[in-house]
């Protein structure tokens, strides 16, 4: 269990035992893509993987280590305007959003471990936000709730490690409930719970293409909406639907017209995907899975090579109620829902028709559905 080897790591580091331990999980989304910073719907899941941390407070500079990153650079909670290199960002960056609600942070020592992938789609960024917020919260005893602790964790991304995230990630890993998908409207934050019968496995089908650099394109791509947004005359394209993008098809270029496209075409399907998935409506599901992959592909351009040979090869792959690229794109995974019985025949399926595409050795893993981030002890 990673509990145990996170305590294990923190009293081999530090030689001493922490005081509190803390989980939060990383995220699966199943549809609605790209629309979170468009004000518009997505539907993700807490996952059953996560990143543990515990610690304690110490007096002098923070320090940190972490299973697959090793130690980071040390920090101070007092003057986190000494921004730390590498991964020390992201606690040293809660430490500073923290503060300003709830007065000065501690200094820490603490020890990260985990069994997410980084950079892979399932929201590793989002999960350290998440869960060095739940350490703040456990040492410093401060009230405040999921949805509050989510928009820091996005201010922290946004501001201080400088991604300019939506909310979904932050919103996913605080706010997750077992064995329901969470039908987010990204602009209210308002959540709207939606059970997952049991009989369908949530399957991350990890590409293990690492996310090439991506920044420029997704700063490009926050650009052309809110173009396509500013032509129709709305504050985002959330606001839009495809008859009024259509309306103004002739005053905008080509490339623009198709993001714009994406996001109202994937709004409409998020907004749907929900009944789909409530009567286990097969169909309806592969169809909206399906669009939405086709759309990110062709419309949006951020699909890569891997993730459409990963997909191609879950379309046709036993048990398969749906699958599509899932994450910013450029690389990670792609999510399936698969008939529970089938899953073993589904995996076995995908990855060798994946690995004679590609060359390249794929991942395929059944994720739980979780809670969001909490405090263990
Ligand atoms: P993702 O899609 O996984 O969120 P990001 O690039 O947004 O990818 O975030 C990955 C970054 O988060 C890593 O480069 C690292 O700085 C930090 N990170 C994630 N997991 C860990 C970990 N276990 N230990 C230390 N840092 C981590
Ligand atoms: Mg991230």
């Amino acid at each position: 269990m990673s509990l145990d080897r996170a305590l294990t790591l923190h009293r081999n580091y530090f030689r001493v035992e922490p005081k509190v331990a803390v989980f939060a999980p990383g995220r699966i989304n199943l549809i609605g893509e790209h629309t979170d910073y468009n004000g518009g719907f997505v539907m993700p899941c807490a996952i059953d993987r996560g990143i543990w941390v515990v610690g304690r407070i110490v007096d002098g500079e923070s320090k940190l280590i972490s299973d697959s990153a090793g130690p980071g650079k040390p920090f101070d909670s007092a003057n986190t305007n000494r921004k730390p290199t590498g991964w020390a960002k992201y606690p040293a960056g809660m430490a500073w959003v923290l503060s300003e609600p709830f007065g000065l942070m501690p200094n820490i020592e603490a020890t990260v471990v985990s069994n997410l992938p980084m950079g892979s789609g399932v929201s590793s960024s989002a999960a350290m936000e998440l869960a060095f917020a739940k350490l703040f919260q456990a040492l410093g005893g401060f009230e405040a709730d999921a949805k509050q602790l989510a928009l820091l964790g996005q201010k922290c991304e946004n501001q201080y490690v400088g991604v300019n995230c939506g909310i979904m990630d932050q919103m996913a890993s605080a706010c997750g409930k077992k064995n329901h998908a969470m039908c987010i409207d990204t602009r209210t934050l308002e959540i709207d719970y939606a059970p997952v019968d049991p009989s369908l496995a949530v399957v991350l089908l990890d590409t293990k293409k690492p996310r090439a650099l991506t920044d420029s394109a997704y700063n490009e791509r926050r650009s052309q909406c809110e173009a396509a947004a500013a032509a129709i005359g709305v504050p985002q394209l959330r606001d839009a639907n495809l008859e009024m993008l259509l309306a103004k098809k002739s005053e905008l270029d080509e490339v623009t017209f198709r993001r714009g496209r994406h996001v109202v075409t994937e709004d409409a399907r998020s907004i749907a995907f929900k009944s789909a998935l409530a009567a286990k409506d097969r169909n309806g599901i592969f169809a909206l899975m399906k669009g939405s992959h086709d759309s990110l592909r062709d419309d949006y351009e951020v699909s890569c090579p891997e993730l459409d040979a990963m997909v191609n090869a879950a379309w046709l792959a036993p048990g398969v109620f749906g699958a599509r690229m899932t994450g910013a794109g450029f690389g990670g995974a792609c999510v399936a829902l698969v008939e529970r019985e089938e899953v073993e025949a589904f995996c076995t399926s995908v990855l060798p028709i994946y690995k004679k595409s590609t060359g390249k050795d794929g991942e395929a893993i059944v994720c739980g559905i979780d809670d969001g981030a909490r405090i263990l002890s």
